[in-house]
């Protein structure tokens, strides 16, 4: 077991002092709920983290999750476009046929044509963009031309909206007008900037806002202002877990008085509508 994976155990985030809250987790997933995390990673990442497609299959397993968006983590071995992660990432795919739903990861710095081109004739079904990481605005052009590439072929985007992030909304609002027809996620629910993006996106229904690693006040806020067939649960693995980013889903829909007939769309049926 590597460190990572040791953090992870399912054993462990369900037992001892995580028992009651994983019961009270379990007690409130709806029936025949197929959990849909829109958020995860495979491979490795430069500040140590890993995860394999055997580890997220044992933790998908566990709680109850059917299907996974997966991606590459800031890979050391990424050298110039990502393609080696994203090979990683498809394998994972090949080998566990109908869990995994994969994404490909680019640099918009880099000359990323030839590898979109590969990824999308290969079948990926959405890209991965990590601003602060590989250090980019949402506005840059070479970022925006990615975000018209990705409405151009029906792909949808996740970008990370999270940790780091200074300018969410004010970067892709002129991207989202003019591509209406391009299906955005928010990871992490643009948390830094959670009341102005539930305020300017609420009539731009291709976006949706996905959970993982926001603060408990900023998903009640999510929650309490923004329609709930446009928010979708994540997980992070594997900077997050599902028993933690389950619970903090649950408990902050519960806090603003999320009806339970919600609960189903939020961890599963919502982002299922992209990815039957
Ligand atoms: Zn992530």
């Amino acid at each position: 077991m590597t460190e990572t994976e040791k953090q992870h155990d399912i054993s462990t985030l369900t037992s001892g002092a995580m028992a009651p809250i994983w019961e009270w987790v379990e007690e409130r997933i709806p029936p025949d709920t197929g959990i849909f995390d829109a958020h995860a990673h495979i491979g490795e990442d430069l500040d140590g983290r890993t995860m394999t497609a055997d580890g997220m299959r044992e933790r998908m397993k566990a709680a109850h999750v059917k299907k996974s968006i997966v991606f590459a983590l800031n890979d050391p071995n990424a050298l110039e476009v990502f393609s080696g992660p994203n090979d990683v990432v498809w394998r994972a795919h090949e080998e566990h046929p109908g869990f995994f739903v994969p994404f490909f990861r680019l640099n918009p710095h880099k000359e990323y044509e030839r590898e979109f081109e590969r990824c999308v004739e290969r079948g990926f079904s959405g890209l991965k963009l990590h601003p602060v990481s590989q250090k980019f605005e949402l506005d840059d052009e070479r970022a925006v031309r990615l975000f018209e590439m990705a409405a151009k072929a029906d792909l949808p985007v996740i970008i990370h909206a999270g940790f780091g992030m200074n300018r969410i909304v004010e970067a892709l609002l002129p991207t989202i007008e003019g591509n209406p027809e391009l299906r955005l996620i928010l990871g992490h629910a643009a948390f830094v900037e959670i009341l102005q993006a539930a305020r300017v996106f609420a009539d731009h229904p291709n976006v949706i806002f996905e959970t993982s690693v926001a603060r408990a006040a900023e998903l009640y806020e999510l929650f309490a202002s923004f329609d709930p067939s446009r928010i979708c649960f994540g997980s992070d693995i594997p900077y997050g877990d599902l028993p933690s980013t389950l619970y903090a889903t649950l408990a902050a829909a519960e806090a603003a008085g999320i009806e339970k007939e919600h609960l189903r769309g939020i961890l599963s049926e919502n982002i299922r509508r992209w990815f039957p």
